[in-house]
């Protein structure tokens, strides 16, 4: 019997776990892949490690504007699922104290490894420096035209190192035919590795619409001149979103102090809301407690107790409480100077600094580029595809992945997005 032909466009996660799982079915399948190597974003995923899915449980861990089906098709074929299925290819996992699984290598490359051996052994053609430009779809299946580049040839630098040159030579346009097609070409986010958004016109070209990608997972921009002052410093905060003066969202963690405003896993898990919130012209602030030791309770003590401390200067005072960068921030902002003795600071004036300590509001007026975006969030609605990831819009065409609208917080989560959508592309592709 003739084998159904899939194609695949892109060779990121959720490709590979498309093309698995479609050849597992049977069925002949091709992946293009324009990068000059397949899975390069995985090998930046967990700071090099792969947090490749998490075990907890995944509500509340999901943005798009259909959460419902997001969970519906997470479950379908869970973290479990996932850590068999990577068990099954050779691939050991264990589980961090939050949930987060990682390879017992706890090296990314080990993932990429051995999907990219289940991809050989199983016979998927990979096809990489092949960039998709055009789906042409016909009665049953369709055919994708791609530009087929030349290897990139290695070049001796100064330096002695060989190096790929960035100029890619004469292209030749190709055709391939699909009973098939997945698209799984990712977002915007660090196209670096790839995802550099012409996934999105594919699937505009077939009728598809387009929810607004815009970074996620992303570092966010302040206004105030004094960050360059501070710049560097880490700090376990307590950080609260408020959307308009309505708090929306709060997180502690390691946060990050950059000369252009904040940065760290606690921003990163709201970054989306507040790019959202950005784009629709609402007021967006952050307000952090650098002082989560000490209660309200605990703070108004200390501000009662001035007295007892007023032998000491400002900087003395504050060296055991908080990094001396914001030390100095703050008294500066209070009209204090470090070295002014706490009995000669007005009882406001102190109150004022260790509340600005507890309560430090910054207010945000933009993300960073999609280029430092760990994801995007926005892409394809899932209201324009079937449980089984096939496109209402052109019969034979599937998608999975980040081009999809589901973006999920750090954990793990997104890639278990990828993993659970590529089964389930695939799965069906080839049926
Ligand atoms: C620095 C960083 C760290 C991260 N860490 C984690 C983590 O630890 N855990 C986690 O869950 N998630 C993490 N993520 C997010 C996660 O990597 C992505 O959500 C996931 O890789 C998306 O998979 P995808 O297959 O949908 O897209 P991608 O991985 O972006 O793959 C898409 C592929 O399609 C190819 N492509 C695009 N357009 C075309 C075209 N026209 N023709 C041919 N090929 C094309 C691209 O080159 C790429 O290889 C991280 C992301 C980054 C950037």
């Amino acid at each position: 019997m003739k084998k159904k032909k899939v194609v695949i466009i892109g060779g990121g996660a959720a490709g590979m776990m498309a093309a698995i799982t479609a050849a597992k079915e049977g069925a002949a399948v091709t992946i293009l892949e324009h990068k000059d190597r397949v899975g390069k974003k995985i090998l930046m995923t967990g700071n090099g490690k792969c947090n490749l899915t998490n075990m907890s449980d995944i509500s509340g861990k999901y943005y798009g504007e259909d959460i419902p089906r997001i969970e519906q098709c997470i479950r379908q074929f869970d973290a479990s699922a996932t850590r068999a299925f990577f068990q099954e290819i050779g691939l050991y996992t264990k589980e961090k104290r939050d949930g987060g699984v990682y390879p017992v290598s706890e090296q990314a490359a080990s993932v990429l490894d051995v999907l990219r051996l289940t991809c050989e052994h199983l016979q998927v053609n990979m096809l990489t420096n092949a960039d998709a430009i055009a789906v042409l779809p016909s009665k049953q299946g369709g055919s994708v035209e791609y530009m087929l580049y030349p290897e990139p040839e290695k070049v001796q630098t100064k330096n002695g190192k060989k190096e790929k040159v960035v100029c890619r030579g004469e292209a030749i346009r190709k055709n391939i035919a699909y009973d098939a097609l997945v698209i799984a070409t990712g977002g915007q986010a660090a196209s670096v590795a790839g995802s550099d958004g012409s996934g999105y016109a594919l699937a505009k070209s077939l009728g598809h619409s387009l929810i607004k990608p815009l970074p996620a997972l992303v570092q966010l921009r302040c206004e105030g001149d004094y960050f360059k002052a501070v710049s560097g410093v880490r700090a376990q905060a307590l950080l609260q979103l408020y959307i308009d003066g309505k708090q929306c969202f709060s997180e502690e963690g390691e946060l990050q102090l950059t000369d252009y405003g904040i940065s760290g896993i606690p921003v990163f898990q709201f970054s989306r809301i507040a790019a959202r919130a950005l784009l629709e012209k609402k007021r967006c602030e952050v307000v952090i407690d650098f002082m989560t030791f000490l209660s309200e309770g605990q703070l108004q003590e200390l501000i009662a107790h001035k007295e007892s401390f007023a032998y000491k200067t400002m900087e003395e005072m504050l060296t055991g409480l908080v990094n001396k960068k914001l030390a100095a921030l703050v008294c500066r902002q209070c009209g204090i100077s470090l070295t002014d003795k706490l009995g000669d600071v007005s009882e406001r004036k102190w109150k004022e600094c260790l509340h600005l300590l507890k309560h430090f509001k910054v207010v945000v007026n933009g993300t960073n580029p999609f280029e430092n975006a760990q994801v995007c969030s926005g892409g394809i609605p899932l209201a324009e595809v079937s449980d089984k990831m096939e496109s209402l819009k052109q019969k034979d065409v599937f998608f999975a992945g980040e081009i999809l609208d589901c973006d999920g917080i750090c954990g793990g989560y997104n890639l278990q997005w990828a993993w659970s959508s590529g089964k389930i592309a695939g799965q069906a592709a080839a049926k």
